[in-house]
């Protein structure tokens, strides 16, 4: 392929959010580069971003950018090719797999770039497989966020958030591109219909999720929307540019809003490793989420308190006119126990709910970073020419 027709391609950053997928990344590597290498016009780079994983991820990670990078001399994105349909078996198959199917070479078209004013000065610089490597665990949403960062420094066209563990299908992909294409919408982003094989209770509180942050928020997300998307440069630049560092991205998706389109899928099961998710911190993430979103909580709280400062003010004048008609009353002191147990614990939570909102309002005064970069691949000069 001549220059001139790689710099045609689009570009794509694929950005893969890793913790501990030491067992996955090559299993899921290959099945992209298949993928990728059955697309036609588009050129794929990969941001992996290790979220501070403590098992063999990175070295995985390292080996494959060392494989891509250098693989037979050729720099290039992966390009469309012909690539065998067997799972590789080895670093060096996996090496000389991916190789395979590159045919465009970034350096070629970075030697041309110089030439000002020209396409050329356009290009995407990016080096097939990068990396972010995170100096301690910082969540899932912080390792999206580095890779969309990373992936708006590139000025790719599209970038695309997939898992590692291969729970997001990677053949749909093909789907995601030809639905841009065709419909010209800004996102093409996939849904779970089922949730076969999930633990129930997290298939429960996850549906009860939904259906309050649709009723009480001010977003609206799908039932079964996963993180697994494609967005165009502008989307991808508008998420970026929301610097809250408690992120909810399922929010922020549908808040920055464009025009999205859906693609659905059966659940797919984690073939190796296991789920990060425990059940109390998905409940912590939903709340979190939730209060991301919606200021109804502390509206209720408001109408709950004029609703019983009401009450009480219609028994105080009952009990009045009780006194001054009927002579005075003893009243028992277990209807005062119950009244002061009552607001006790009305207070409390109203407390509680503020507490929510403050406490993550004084995490954002802070305005610490979303995560700290304890090696990567990037190059300083690449990453500040914003294109
Ligand atoms: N992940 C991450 N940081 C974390 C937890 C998860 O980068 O702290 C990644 C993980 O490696 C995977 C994706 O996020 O690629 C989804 O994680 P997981 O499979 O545990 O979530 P589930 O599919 O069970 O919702
Ligand atoms: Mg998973």
């Amino acid at each position: 392929m001549t220059n001139e027709e790689c710099r045609q391609l689009k570009t794509v950053d694929i950005i893969v959010p890793c913790y501990n997928e030491g067992k996955n990344i090559d299993l899921f590597f290959d099945e992209v580069q298949r993928v990728a290498a059955d697309i036609e016009g588009y050129r794929f780079h990969y941001i992996f971003v290790d979220d501070g994983s403590m098992d063999s991820t990175l070295e995985k990670i390292k080996e494959i950018a060392a494989g891509v990078n250098a693989g037979s001399g050729n720099h290039g994105g992966v390009d469309r090719g012909k690539n065998g349909g067997a799972a590789a078996s080895s670093d060096a198959e996996l090496s000389s797999r991916a190789s395979e199917v590159i045919e465009c070479n970034d350096d070629d078209l970075v030697a041309d770039s110089s030439d000002a004013g020209s396409t050329a000065g356009m290009l995407n610089t990016a080096l097939p497989v990068k990396y972010i490597s995170f100096s301690r665990n910082f969540g899932k949403e912080a390792a999206m966020y580095a890779g969309l960062e990373a992936a708006v420094r590139n000025g790719s066209d599209y970038a695309i958030i997939i898992d590692a563990d291969l729970q997001h299908p990677p053949h749909l992909i093909k789907e995601m591109i030809r639905t841009m294409e065709d419909t010209e919408c800004d996102s093409c982003a996939a849904r779970r219909v089922s949730r076969k094989g999930e633990p129930r209770i997290r298939s429960v509180f996850a549906r009860a999720f939904y259906k309050i942050m649709n009723r009480y928020s001010d977003i609206e997300i799908l039932d079964g929307a996963v993180d697994f998307r494609l967005m165009n440069k502008k989307m991808v630049k508008a998420i970026v540019s929301m610097p809250e560092s408690q992120r909810f991205s399922k929010g922020i998706f549908a808040w920055v809003g464009f025009d999205t389109r859906w693609i659905e899928f059966e659940n797919v099961m984690r073939i190796r490793g296991e789920s990060k998710w425990s059940v109390w911190g998905l409940l912590r993430y939903a709340i979190a989420g939730f209060i991301d979103f919606a200021a109804s909580p502390l509206k209720a709280i408001g109408v709950f308190g004029g609703i019983t400062t009401i009450g009480a003010a219609i028994y105080l004048i009952i009990e009045i006119l009780k006194t001054l008609i009927l002579g005075k009353d003893v009243p028992g002191y277990a209807s005062i126990v119950c009244l002061i147990l009552f607001f006790g614990g009305l207070i409390t939570a109203v407390l509680s709910i503020m507490g929510e909102y403050i406490g993550r309002m004084y995490m954002e005064t802070k305005h610490r970073p979303i995560y700290i970069e304890k090696e990567s691949n990037i190059d300083e000069n690449q990453r500040v020419s914003d294109k």
